[in-house]
């Protein structure tokens, strides 16, 4: 089968087929993510010699034992991360707090961007026939931002600044909008102004020389304006400063990117200004496939590309670009 490696650069090549073994199902990708993680991995920021891909849909096509039969033929929706599904957490419902946890595409399986993909029954979920390729395979992006309304315990109508207009950062500030907050946009590209205006999210437009510092609202308070919530969805340390600086005193910043391109400088600045900050990947998927099945929310309108498969490495590149704002990977029948 064909996949992306990356061995150094990444490269479209043909690789084994990973061997089934029991509990496992052979998923046949029809739609992957490029996301800011599977960029991280790109690129070298995050180190993962296998296949990236960590959103991705696909159909059953075949298993190992007849008990799970049942699954051949369904279309289902990778999770982010699962656990090994036999140590305690796992068999206590716990299984994010599972030691060998895997995560498709980052660490412990290969992920999908390939053609298929090997993976325990328990990490895949069924996707809803009225949910698209195109739609499904951003609920972990919408999943890990339901996270975070539940874990920062979101009081109604607040005010949440998001940081970042990229493919994270216009979904986060959708489904924030759409579940009635007051979202702010902070951004460099004044494309996505009237998508932003469609869901009455207020859009504020920086330049590049404003981010490097970051706004400094005040030490103790918003001389300029403040947030009770921050919502950093930029992928670049730049934003985590500018979160920092943005964020109002006993206030929440929620990292849904992992910054990783430097190492967060202002670390006293958590204490100082007394802030939690929350870590946000996995999410509630069913959750997430629930509300674009009852077409409360479409994600796929921030979609600007979807590229064929094996022109991959085009879609890495677009998906860099400012001018695209997410990219999809297209399994070719
Ligand atoms: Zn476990």
């Amino acid at each position: 089968m064909k996949a992306v490696v990356i061995d150094g650069e990444p490269q479209v090549v043909e690789v084994p087929m990973t061997e089934l073994e029991e509990g496992m199902l052979r998923v046949r990708v029809r739609m992957a993510a490029v996301t800011g993680l599977d960029l991280d991995v790109i690129q070298g920021r995050l180190r993962f010699p296998g296949v990236p891909g960590n959103a991705f849909v696909g159909e059953v096509e075949d298993v190992r034992d007849d008990r799970l039969r049942h699954w051949v033929g369904k279309r289902v929706l990778a999770r982010g991360s699962y656990g090994c599904g036999s140590c305690e957490s796992c068999q206590n419902g716990q299984e994010h707090l599972c030691p060998d946890r895997v995560s498709p595409g980052r660490y412990g399986a290969s992920g999908g961007h390939a053609e298929t993909a090997v993976l325990p029954a328990h990490a895949v979920i069924s996707v809803p026939a009225a949910v698209s390729d195109e739609q499904a395979v951003l609920a972990p992006i919408l999943a890990s931002v339901y996270q975070g309304v539940l874990r920062a315990k979101l009081p109604e109508w607040t005010n949440i600044l998001v940081i970042g207009d990229g493919g994270a950062g216009l979904l986060a500030s959708i489904a924030l909008a759409e579940a009635g907050y007051t979202v702010t946009v902070r951004g460099k590209h004044g494309d996505r102004f009237d998508l932003l205006r469609r869901h009455n999210i207020n859009f504020n437009l920086v330049h590049d020389d404003v981010e490097i510092d970051g706004l400094r609202p005040g030490r103790f308070g918003p001389a300029l304006m403040s947030y009770p919530y921050v919502v950093e969805a930029s992928g670049h340390s730049s934003g985590w400063n500018a979160a920092v600086g943005l964020v109002a005193p006993g206030g929440a910043i929620l990292l849904m990117s992992s910054c990783s391109d430097a190492i967060p400088r202002p670390v006293a600045r958590v204490q100082e200004k007394n802030f939690r900050v929350l870590g946000l990947r996995e999410g509630p998927l069913e959750a997430a496939l629930r509300i674009m099945e009852q077409e409360l929310l479409d994600p796929s309108e921030v979609v600007t590309a979807v590229v064929d498969f094996q022109n991959a490495l085009d879609a890495y590149r677009r998906a860099r670009t400012a001018d695209d704002w997410l990219v999809l990977l297209r399994m070719r029948d």
